[in-house]
């Protein structure tokens, strides 16, 4: 069975919700995009009975605080397990040119050599061009440049179970994608916050969307599916409630909110 399990669906500075990061699971293995800021990524994979082990495909959208950091936290264990011998096949890492300079430059000075040696023994770094291919966990992805306004991110577009999925990072989409995103079956969308709070959150002046603002886009793609995630945290239990109800407003699909560890079965 192919599902998207997601550790996060929080922005860059939530505290309640982790940030945004999902696992794409199937039969073969664990591919793990993005991994928020912080140590909690260990723990929220723990809490899926995913073990540091178990990862052999990472992918890291763009070199944000909230995508990036939680990698660095994992390469402690994995430089541990590295030097003792106790992982044996590589781990990939699949990334821009910007982002690998980020996590090696940050590594550098945050890791004892040693650990930074244990960890540069076992992970392969993929340096991603725009519309590359690959295999990963059986699944073909093509990742593309998402053409950011912000840094240079990277989003994906993979085919699974004859659906087409496509994940496009946490900026609003430039229209330039249109073409690739038109009729996909899901869509994986940012949105910042709901509309009527745009002017409380700020969602625009950080290349952000609100629900309204995403959901008729992505109708006008005649979009299937749309899940939307990176968002702001004062709702509580209310934001799914809240977020989904805006999302059918304008969007004649169906729309997914997921919370923290929901699953989405593909
Ligand atoms: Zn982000």
């Amino acid at each position: 069975m192919e599902k998207i399990i997601f550790l996060g669906t929080g922005n860059g500075g939530t505290l309640e919700l982790y940030n945004t990061c999902f696992v794409m699971q199937n039969k073969n293995g664990n591919f793990l995009v993005d991994t928020g800021g912080s140590i909690e990524i260990i723990k929220r994979l723990k809490n899926i009975n995913i073990g540091i082990k178990d990862i052999k495909h990472i992918f890291i959208s763009h070199s944000h605080t909230d995508h990036i950091l939680g990698l660095i936290w994992m390469f402690k264990k994995i430089g541990r397990f590295s030097i003792n011998g106790q992982i044996k096949t590589k781990i990939n890492i699949y990334c821009n040119n910007v982002v690998y300079e980020s996590i090696v430059g940050v590594s550098k000075y945050v890791l004892q050599e040693k650990l930074l040696n244990g960890v540069l023994d076992i992970v392969n770094f993929h340096i991603l061009k725009d519309n590359e291919q690959v295999e990963i966990n059986g699944i073909n992805y093509t990742f593309f440049d998402i053409k950011a306004k912000g840094t240079k991110q990277f989003g994906f577009e993979c085919n699974v179970n004859g659906k087409r999925v496509v994940f496009l990072g946490d900026e609003t989409i430039n229209p330039e994608l249109h073409d690739r995103v038109k009729s996909a079956d899901y869509v994986m969308h940012e949105a910042f916050c709901l509309d009527s709070e745009e002017s409380i959150f700020g969602a625009y002046e950080k290349n952000h969307s609100t629900v309204k603002t995403a959901s008729e886009v992505m109708n006008k793609l005649e979009v299937k599916n749309l899940i939307l995630y990176h968002t702001e945290e004062t709702h509580g239990n209310e934001r799914k409630t809240l977020y989904e109800q805006e999302g059918k407003e304008n969007f004649s699909g169906r729309i997914y909110v997921p919370n923290d560890f929901d699953e989405i079965i593909l």
